[in-house]
Parts: structure tokens; sequence; C-alpha cells
């Protein structure tokens, strides 16, 4: 499979370590905030690899996910909500697992927090590693990477050497290219900050970059690792510092491959939730719109071109979903008996494309457009009586085997077997409407079975009671 790095600017021919199993790593949410759809382009880009590099490469896949659940935004949030920071990151956590979910992430095998006491510990034993190698130095109490004591500092981002200010500092998470300085790997305390003891019993915390390089290299085992993946906003400085740090600390490379994908725009800017531009899961549902539909809408450009979201280009994703499965709803219905040779063909051929496609840098769109050409002759098949109860079963496993890969059939499923409206939901406002009956409101009584309605579900009334039903 080839695949485009950072790292080189190429493309690469990519295989696996020993015993067949990709080692990756991808950096996961800062749990300040509901992740935005945004944040979710890069989670399900980087699942559609791990679904190509499992499914469709057959490689076995160790793949970690961290949650960031302290940095300079998870503080300043936890303080501003008078909120321990554990119980403040906790509710964010909840809700990316709850929109993982709804947008068919696959579970990766392993979702460390960065303050586990396991990885404050390895972080602990970087800066140990780091400061015996002479690549540190303390001021006020914190704990700083010097960048001059590593001659290739800058190689991911392409930095130019001469705008680098040497022995100037910077001690926050996230900043530009035209700053860059010794980054600050453990942050010296501050009062009202949570602290812990490492390095010598520095009081303080970890810096962002720090977090990630531990975890990776705990959870992942030797470097290289294969690939590190995120978002194309962290090249710098995060992805160039956990370089930094993870070269430097075991004198080996840190990873084979950089993927990062490009990022949701909306009217030429990024989302973002300092630009108040971003919609989250709940956002979408609530404006009638299904997840499904997004996920097809992030699979339907190439991860490496900026994305522009609209509401009409998420129309269009549901109206494209609607074609793929109204199409194998009607060869589900084929009753005719024999198979035919030509569209078996167009399936292998289908099969093929899809799978070079995905192979080639996963190019999702040109993917989809395999399966939608096969669409389209599955449907002149059917008109034209040329499909059989023998071709079914042959088109049902293929879409099946694209749809291991892309994700989209089956979460359509497990949507239309979920109600639109939350059942204990639906019991209340039942039992609201039976209330308003019995004080004669019948007004009231109506509009809750209309709301019902025109959220999907609908209310039958009998001898027996009220039951409900999906419109
Ligand atoms: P954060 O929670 O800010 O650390 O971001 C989590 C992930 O989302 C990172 O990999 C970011 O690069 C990625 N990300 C943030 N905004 C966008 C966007 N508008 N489009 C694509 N990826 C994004
Ligand atoms: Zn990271």
């Amino acid at each position: 499979m080839r695949l485009y790095n950072t790292l080189t600017r190429t493309e690469e021919t990519f295989t696996p370590g020993p015993d067949n199993t990709v080692r990756m790593y991808t950096c996961g949410l800062t749990v300040y905030a509901r992740g935005h759809i945004g944040n979710f382009r890069t989670f399900v880009c980087v699942d559609v690899l791990r679904r190509t590099l499992r499914h469709l490469m057959h490689y076995r896949l160790h793949h970690v996910m961290n949650f960031t659940d302290v940095d300079d935004r998870t503080i300043i949030g936890a303080q501003k909500a008078g909120m321990d920071l554990r119980a403040y990151t906790d509710q964010y956590i909840a809700a990316f697992r709850e929109d993982a979910k709804a947008l068919g992430l696959e579970p990766v095998e392993e979702n460390p927090r960065a303050t586990d006491p396991e990885n404050i510990a390895a972080m602990g034993a970087m800066i140990d590693a780091l400061e015996q190698r002479g690549h540190t130095y303390r001021s006020d109490g914190s704990i700083y990477f010097k960048i001059a004591s590593m001659p290739d500092y800058g190689k991911l981002a392409h930095l130019d050497h001469a705008g680098i200010k040497p022995g100037a500092r910077v001690d926050s998470d996230n900043y530009a290219k035209d700053d860059a300085r010794d980054f600050v790997l453990w942050k010296g305390t501050k009062p009202g900050e949570p602290t812990w003891q490492v390095a010598g019993d520095t009081p303080g915390r970890p810096g962002w970059h720090l977090e990630c390089s531990a975890m990776a290299l705990r959870l992942l085992g030797e470097s290289p690792i294969d690939i590190h993946t995120g978002g194309i906003d962290l090249i710098f400085p995060h992805h160039e510092n956990e370089i930094a740090q993870s070269e430097c600390a075991t004198g080996k490379p840190f990873s084979r491959f950089w993927f990062h994908v490009e990022h949701l725009i909306v009217d030429d800017e990024k989302m973002s939730k300092s630009l108040g531009n971003t919609f989250t899961i709940p956002d979408i549902i609530t404006s009638g719109h299904r997840p499904s539909a997004v996920r097809y809408l992030l699979l339907s450009s190439h991860y490496r071109k900026q994305l522009n979201f609209t509401w009409e280009s998420l129309q269009q994703a549901e109206e494209a979903l609607r074609r793929l499965t109204d199409c194998l709803a009607r060869v589900d219905a084929v009753s005719a008996s024999g198979g035919h040779a030509d569209i078996q063909k167009r399936v292998a051929e289908a099969q093929q494309a899809f799978s070079d496609a995905m192979q080639h840098d996963l190019n999702t769109a040109a993917a989809l457009g395999a399966m939608f050409e096969l669409v389209r002759a599955i449907n002149s098949a059917i008109d034209a009586g040329q499909l059989g109860t023998e071709d079914v079963p042959v088109i049902r496993s293929a879409f099946a085997g694209f749809d291991l890969v892309l994700g989209i059939l089956s979460l359509r499923h497990a949507e239309d077997e979920q109600p639109p409206v939350p059942v204990e939901e639906i019991e209340r406002l039942i039992e609201e409407r039976h209330a308003a009956r019995r004080r004669r409101d019948f007004a009231a009584a109506d509009r809750v079975r209309d709301d019902l309605a025109a959220r999907g579900v609908l209310l039958e009334d009998s001898a027996a009671g009220t039951r409900w039903k999906r419109k």
C-alpha cells in the first residue's frame, strides 16, 4: 500500500512491522470541550486508515489514541467551571465516546489518559533520559528542551534554522512556526494548578508535547513506531516536538510514517472552537441530519485536501447514501432465478478499483466512485431483468467488503435500528399526553403527538393503551 509520508513529503510503500502488526499512534482529543466535526474529520480518516490496514491489507493493529486531559486549555476550563480537572475532563471523554460510536469509529486497542499515573511516570522517565543526554535545562522551576542540542530539529515542519532564536523559551502548549524556541517539558507548579512530582521530585505538570511522546513509547514499545497520525495543524509545534523528545531520549527514529489529515473548513476558515464556527454531532442531529451522512461527507474527499462544510453538501451526502441503500434494497427484492456473468464481472472490477483506490494513499473519493459505478450497473441490470438470485450473494458480499473499510452502511443500519427519539423520552411523552387528556386539555395532548410525529415517531391508541412505532 502507498501512503504519503509528511516526513519525506512523498508517497512511499507502507509495510507493517514484525509479525504483520502496525503500531500506530493518534493524537486524540483535548478534552476541554465536546469535539466538533472538524476534529472528527481527522478521527474518521484515521479510522478508515485503520480499517484499510486491518480489513483490506489484513495487518494486525496496535493502535493507541490518547485523551489529552491536562494542558493549558483543560486547566483553564476546569478552573472556570470550578471543577476538579479529572471530573471536568470526564464529561468530554464521555461525550467523545458517544460521538465516536455515532460516527462508527472502530474502538482502538488503547485509549490512555495523560494523567493516568503510569503515563505521568513515563513522562518523568523521559525527562530523566533527556537530562542525562544533555538536552534540557531548568529555569524558574520549569524544565525546557534545548532545541540547539538537536541538529535536525525542524525536519518534519521543514523549519528554517536561521529563524530559530537560540536560548529563547516558550511556555505555552501551542505557538507558531516563527516562534520556534526551547519548549517546556515540565511546567513548574503554579497556584491553583494540578501538580505531580517527577524528575528529581520537581513539582509541576507536563507540557502537552511530552505527554504524547511518553504515551506512544510506553504503550507501543521500541522506536520507531510505524505510523503517527493527527490533523495537519499538529505538524508544528506538536509533532516536531514529539520527534525531538522521543528521538533525543532514545537515540532512535520515532515514527516511520507521519500521516496528517487536512482541515475541515467553513467559509475558508478552519473549523475551530476559537473561531466559533463549529458544529458537534448533537448539533447535526438537532438539525435533522444523521451521523452516517456526516461520515459519508467526511470521506467524500481525499484526506489531504481541505473539505468545505456546508449544509447542502451534508444533504447531498444523505442523498448519495440513500441511492446506495435503495439499490441494495432492490437487490434484496430480486426474485428471478439464475446468475449473470456480466454483472458478476462488474462486481469484480469494482472490487479491484476500490482496493486500488484505497491502497493508493487512501483515496476514499475514488473508492466511493468505484462503488457508485457498480450501483449504476446494478440498477441498469435490474431494470433490464439481468439480475438473478445467484448474483445477489456476490453483490452483497462485495458491499460488505467495501463497508468493512468505509463503515457507512453498517452505521446506517445501526441508526435504523435505533428509535429516532430515546425510548425513555417517548414513554415520558406518552405519559404526559395521557395526563393532558385526563384533564381534558386535548390541544396539549395533540401537540405531544404531533411533535413526536415530526421527530419520526407515530403514536397508536388502542383499547390496550398507546403504542409507538417509527414513521
Ligand atoms: P485537539 O482537541 O485540538 O487536540 O484536536 C484533536 C484533533 O482534531 C487533532 O488531530 C487536530 O489536528 C484535529 N482538528 C482540529 N480541527 C480540525 C479541523 N477543522 N479539521 C480537521 N481536523 C481538525
Ligand atoms: Zn499528540
